[in-house]
């Protein structure tokens, strides 16, 4: 059964040009368009399925600083603050809320890593608190165990996955942008080494900006374009339950499970960094690129099926622009849950939590997380092909840092100070990239 999302109308006929086209409806795109019509730019948003309908409508809806890789903390931090001020901007809600999110843990490694990361985090400003024992096991009272320690970070929170994307897709139709769904981009032309139009199954738009946010697609789209970009999807599943469960926090990880309290009342349950491998083509040329990483999670991951390469999302073909395309073949890329993680995980949930058991499972579903093999996005114009700014390998960290990344996508379009550096994105360093340190999910 598929994510519960929102729907935004389509906007009936694609224009002849734009200042920017935005390939990709996700929470990236939308972010990036948001940014670039609020900046006066001519903006056609468009999207091969439903506004939202893949990844970012099937996450957890975390928006956290905590944790957070070095280099990506930074744009996590800011995008918080963007979050906030969307809802006032545009005058719609994502549900953004600062709940705060809640570890709890009875591992001295863990809790070592997390006291590190906390005195890290404090040289750039963010306020996080480990927690003792007695304070953990009394926040975390809805266990009924108690706890070795755990850490709190008041500023982080989380936003509603069915409809931040509509909603922004909506605050870019009142900025004036158009919003094209049901259709795909197939490709791209070039005058002069520069990105000239975007050609789409419905006709071309003359843009000199092409924005390239197609999530698990984006590399076998880049293929197209002669751009080696290393990416592997990972097939993450999750559970939803109903409300009736009292007394939980509103966001709470653990080694074994993770739950999100939804804006409905029900809860998001799911295992952390746990996901299958679906093998596929691209994975096979790109895997001497993601030994380091497979190395630093393998205990995670699994094993797939062929849902990869039915899906099509990965394939090595190469296409024609004026024939339907492997996009236009599978609209909403809906692969099935893994069904031994969905028991697994309902079954450690309502161990560690019994007021669940007060539930019942609404929904399963899955999404594929595309990856890079450092786990930080690639976010910046490629060096192949002016105008293209290429944005996606978003790590399983992309809806929370949505709006940071769509604010520096159009600081970087438009040539203003971007809002934080943009060196750690670039997607030139995958051309030399050896072995570098992998993030954490
Ligand atoms: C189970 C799960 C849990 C997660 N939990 C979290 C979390 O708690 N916090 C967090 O920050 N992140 C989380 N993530 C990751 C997060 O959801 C993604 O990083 C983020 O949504 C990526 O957004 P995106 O816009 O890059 O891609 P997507 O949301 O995948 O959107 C890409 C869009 O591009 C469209 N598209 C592709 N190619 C074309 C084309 N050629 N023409 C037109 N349209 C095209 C697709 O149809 C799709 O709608 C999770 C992911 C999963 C699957």
């Amino acid at each position: 059964m598929p994510a519960p999302l929102a729907r935004v109308e389509t906007t009936p006929h694609i224009p002849d040009s734009a200042d920017a086209v935005v390939i990709g409806g996700g929470i990236v795109g939308v972010f990036a368009g948001y940014y670039l019509a609020q900046r006066g730019l001519k903006v056609a948003l468009v999207e091969k399925g439903l506004i939202g309908a893949e990844q970012s409508s099937r996450n957890w809806g975390w928006c956290r600083q905590q944790n957070r890789d070095a280099r990506e903390l930074p744009i996590a931090t800011r995008s918080l603050d963007l979050w906030d001020r969307f809802a006032a901007q545009s005058g719609e809600t994502t549900d953004f809320t600062r709940c705060g999110l809640f570890y709890l843990s009875n591992d001295d490694a863990e809790l070592d890593r997390w006291a590190r990361w906390r005195d890290f985090a404090r040289t750039l400003g963010v306020t996080t608190h480990m927690l003792d024992g007695a304070e953990a096991s009394r926040r975390g009272a809805a266990t009924g165990q108690s706890w070795k320690g755990g850490i709190f970070s008041p500023s982080d929170g989380t936003a509603n996955p069915a409809n931040a994307a509509p909603a922004v897709a909506r605050a870019i139709l009142k900025l004036g942008g158009s919003v094209h769904q049901m259709c795909a981009v197939r490709g791209l032309e070039t005058t002069g080494g520069r990105v000239s139009a975007v050609v789409t199954e419905q006709g071309s738009i003359r843009a000199p900006i092409a924005i390239l946010a197609g999530g698990a697609w984006t590399s076998s789209f880049c293929r197209q374009l002669g751009i080696s970009f290393p990416v592997v999807s990972i097939r993450s599943s999750v559970v939803a339950v109903s409300a009736g469960a009292e007394g939980l926090p509103a966001a709470l990880h653990t080694a074994k499970v993770s739950i999100t309290r939804r804006a409905d009342g029900g809860y998001t349950l799911a295992v952390s960094g746990r996901g299958r491998v679906d093998p596929t083509l691209q994975q096979l040329r790109f895997a001497p690129q993601f030994l380091p990483m497979f190395a630093r999670r393998w205990r995670n991951l699994l094993p797939g099926g062929f849902e990869g390469l039915r899906s099509g999302h990965e394939t090595l073909r190469r296409w024609r622009l004026d024939q339907p395309t492997p996009m236009e073949r599978m609209r909403i890329l809906d692969p099935a849950p893994d069904q031994a993680t969905i028991r697994l995980t309902h079954q450690r949930a309502l161990d560690l939590l019994p007021a669940l058991r007060k539930t019942t499972v609404t929904a399963s579903w899955a999404g594929y997380i595309d990856s890079t093999p450092d786990g930080v996005p690639a976010i910046g114009e490629t060096p192949a092909l002016h105008g293209l700014i290429l944005a996606a390998g978003f790590s399983g960290h992309g809806f929370g840092i949505g709006p940071g990344a769509g604010h520096l996508i159009a600081d970087l379009a438009t040539g203003a100070a971007p809002i934080v550096d943009p060196r750690p994105y670039s997607p030139g360093r995958f051309a030399r990239f050896q072995a570098g340190k992998v993030a954490d999910f």
